[in-house]
């Protein structure tokens, strides 16, 4: 079986972005993958039950994913509305499709408070990054999915050309 690949929604050219829009990945491996019947999307966020549009949200004071699942940090909306929960639901969403496709692998838009890999916003709203994971990419990681940046699909094609695929351990 070949390894599956997780990949965001919106790199596929869906409108799901809090925003409406999409950011599609224009790159002949995305059309290999999808030949291959590799690519299993997600939007973790319209699996939690958001709307789009949406109020954009971070990962309030500076904090990331992972102390999100830890209990020490919030996702909060520009209004203020904790959407923490939320979050979570979609990262729990999230894993359990990669669980049900075998994916191993993830290749998810940096940025966000959900699929972030190397930067998210610093909680401030104002437009500055930070190093960091969002919510989803935490929860696959602490459950073995690799996940890789939008920027880094070169990295995930050497890394799928090392390894016949296998189940992620539960
Ligand atoms: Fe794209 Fe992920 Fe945001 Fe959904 S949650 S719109 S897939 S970045």
């Amino acid at each position: 079986m070949v390894a599956r690949i997780l990949i965001s929604a919106c790199l596929l050219g869906h409108p799901v972005r809090y925003d409406g829009a999409a950011k599609p990945l224009i790159h002949p491996a995305i059309d290999q993958w999808r030949r291959e019947g590799r690519l299993v999307s997600i939007c973790p966020e319209l699996m939690a039950g958001f709307a789009v549009p949406r109020p954009p949200a971070e990962i309030a004071e500076g904090r990331s994913g992972e102390a999100v699942l830890a209990g020490h940090g919030r996702v909060v909306q520009a209004n203020g509305t904790d959407v923490t929960e939320l979050y979570v639901a979609g990262a729990q969403a999230a894993l359990a499709l990669a669980r049900e496709h075998a994916c191993r692998f993830a290749l998810l838009i940096d940025g966000s408070p959900s699929c972030g890999s190397r930067l998210i916003h610093d909680g401030t709203f104002s437009g500055r990054k930070q190093g960091g994971a969002g919510v989803t990419t935490a929860l696959l990681r602490r459950h073995g999915v690799e996940v890789f940046a939008n920027t880094e699909i070169e990295v995930l094609r050497n890394r799928l050309s090392q390894t016949s695929g296998q189940r992620i351990p539960s």
